[in-house]
């Protein structure tokens, strides 16, 4: 962190803002937490830090890929992309805001927390020792819902249906 204005670095965290999640483009990295930090490195170069979110999600690449295209864009290279795996990443990071986004969009956002019991910036989320309930449809808001696969469209979410509305919905599993 440095005390003295930094325009490229601000620049930087303006332009890595916007670059939606390649699988779900309503979401921005930032606001699902993969994007963790931008930064002088000692050697000064811009340094961007992405945490990936489920081990083997095969959209890794992809966030680098458009991380360099948008920093590209603004003319800020030369920068480095460094991936940390530690913390590891975990659905408590994803924003109340990208949850509501993610709603919108279909999807409904992970319930309760991976229970590392430090909800980072979110609002106290009850913990719960026994199974999670099931998640709410998003498009009817009922708990009356039934796992259809482990699996949805990724390997981060998985496929269930609304019995009340019928609608089939991806849930973005807690981790
Ligand atoms: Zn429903």
């Amino acid at each position: 962190m440095q005390a003295t204005a930094d325009h490229a670095l601000e620049r930087a965290w303006e332009v890595l803002e916007t670059v939606p999640d390649p699988e779900i483009p309503v979401v921005s990295i930032r606001e699902l937490g993969i994007l963790r930090d931008v930064r002088r490195a000692a050697d000064g170069l811009i340094e961007v830090v992405i945490t990936p979110t489920y081990s083997g999600c095969p959209a890794m690449s992809q966030i680098a890929e458009d991380v360099a295209h948008a920093l590209d864009i603004a003319e800020l290279a030369p920068y480095r992309i460094a991936t940390t795996l530690t913390p590891a990443w975990t659905t408590d990071w994803i924003t109340d805001e990208a949850r509501e986004k993610l709603r919108a969009y279909g999807i409904a956002p992970p319930t309760g927390n991976c229970g590392s019991g430090v909800p980072a910036g979110e609002q106290p989320i009850t913990f719960m020792p026994k199974p999670l309930p099931a998640p709410a449809c998003p498009h009817c808001g009922s708990h009356h819902t039934e796992r259809l696969a482990q699996f949805g469209s990724t390997a981060c979410k998985a496929l269930y249906r609304c019995i009340d509305c019928r609608e089939p919905f991806d849930y973005f599993k807690p981790y």
